[in-house]
């Protein structure tokens, strides 16, 4: 595997000069220098297949949102660099920024020429202190080096909650409100922040981007898969020797992510859970799943931001895990929609009572609500698989 997004055994954070060292900030020289810039930028975010990497866990095309956007009539549009990073299990947006900061910086830049914004965000969440001190540090580098161009960038803390990364919270927050989900009326690439077309992009989608642009589409369409081109970076935690941040290809095996951690052998774990803890759970025969949207999708679990969590046998039961993340789920619901604050209370309370009957009733419930935001699917699709994926603990 050919790492596309990060450099092996790097420990601090690249420079300005290391990163142009490497072809850094010529994409985005070559965008604006070009004729037709802004049309080459999405023609080679399309043809090298680029995938958002947020927690939604969709990978919606990045190339057709930025175009939404490019195409919008009003002449003010924004860009918003997503690291609010809520998912307590990942840590790859925060490695990103304090290692490689100019290469988010750089793709902010060149989605800021794409879709022809003037002002652009950094919305970092406000404890990674050392991922908002490398965007300050590569920020003010850029601009002494005279890269910005007169696009005004600004670094924005974002105060942690579970569904402030959420797209349409990072525009509530960032218009000063509370940083909520709002009812989706219009996408935000048309009616986004302060009423403009808006583009909320993960950092590690934009460092993607820069990629792309540096290295060429044929690198990244030569690893992965044929539908989820490139490579990708996944936080492993949990019972393994080596928790960090991984950069693999797309499409790989997870148990070869796995191992790559130093997870114990199938025999010796109870589940994986690979997207954090809104996903759900795999068995120990399940790790020959192959880390893509779809094929993690098609077991009813699903990517969300590449957190997988490994959980060991003599670490816990699965009534404790159900008990303990459906309340932490439930605990995480901003609860401004009747549908999502009741059902995942009541699922919590039903695994915490012992009967997953109920918990059963209440998920369906929470899977089919409407709600502001994913969080309530999340919180239902652990439930779910987690009672479908192991019938044998619960018909006891
Ligand atoms: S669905 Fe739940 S977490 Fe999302 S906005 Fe509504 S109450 Fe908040």
């Amino acid at each position: 595997m050919t790492p596309l997004l990060t450099e092996p055994g790097r420990v601090t954070r690249e420079s300005l000069a290391e990163y142009r060292e490497a072809g850094g900030y010529r994409g985005l020289a070559e965008a604006r220098a070009r004729v037709d810039g802004r049309a080459w930028v999405l023609g080679q975010v399309r043809r090298a297949g680029l995938r958002g990497r947020g927690g939604s866990g969709e990978g919606r095309p990045v190339a057709a949102t930025w175009a939404r956007v490019a195409r919008a009539t009003s002449p003010v549009r924004y860009v918003i660099a997503n690291g609010a990073e809520t998912s307590p299990a990942s840590r790859k947006d925060r490695h990103l920024l304090s290692l490689y900061p100019h290469r988010v910086l750089e793709g902010l830049l060149i989605a800021a020429h794409a879709v022809g914004a003037a002002e652009v965000f950094l919305y970092i969440r406000n404890d990674a202190d050392e991922a908002l001190a490398s965007a300050e540090a590569a920020l003010g580098e850029a601009r002494a080096a005279g890269l910005l161009e007169g696009v005004a960038v600004r670094v924005q803390p974002a105060a942690p909650s579970a569904v402030v990364g959420e797209a349409s919270a990072v525009v509530d927050a960032l218009e000063g409100l509370e940083g909520l989900p709002q009812p989706k009326s219009a996408p935000l690439e048309s009616i986004g922040l302060r009423g403009e077309p808006t583009v909320v992009t993960n950092v590690e989608t934009l460092a993607a981007a820069a990629g792309v642009l540096r290295l060429g589409p044929e690198q990244f369409l030569a690893q992965g898969v044929a539908d989820c081109p490139g490579t990708a970076l996944f936080t492993v935690s949990g019972d393994v020797a080596a928790p960090g941040v991984y950069e693999v290809a797309y499409g790989t095996p997870l148990r070869e992510l796995l191992r790559m951690a130093g997870a114990p052998p199938a025999g010796e774990l109870l589940a994986v859970l690979p997207g954090g803890l809104g996903s759900g759970p795999l068995r120990p025969d399940e790790l020959d799943v192959r880390l893509t949207y779809e094929a993690l999708i098609e077991i009813g679990s699903s990517l969300g931001p590449a957190a997988v969590v490994v959980i060991a046998l003599d670490r816990t039961t699965l009534p404790n895990l159900a008990a303990e993340t459906s309340a932490y789920l439930a605990a995480g619901s901003c609860g401004q929609c009747n549908g999502c604050r009741e059902s995942l209370g009541q699922v919590a309370q039903a695994f915490g009572a012992g009967d997953p009957g109920r918990a059963r009733q209440w998920a369906e419930v929470a899977l089919y609500g409407r709600g502001n935001c994913a969080h309530p699917t999340g919180a239902a699709r652990f439930a779910l698989r987690l009672l479908q994926a192991f019938p044998e603990v619960w018909s006891k």
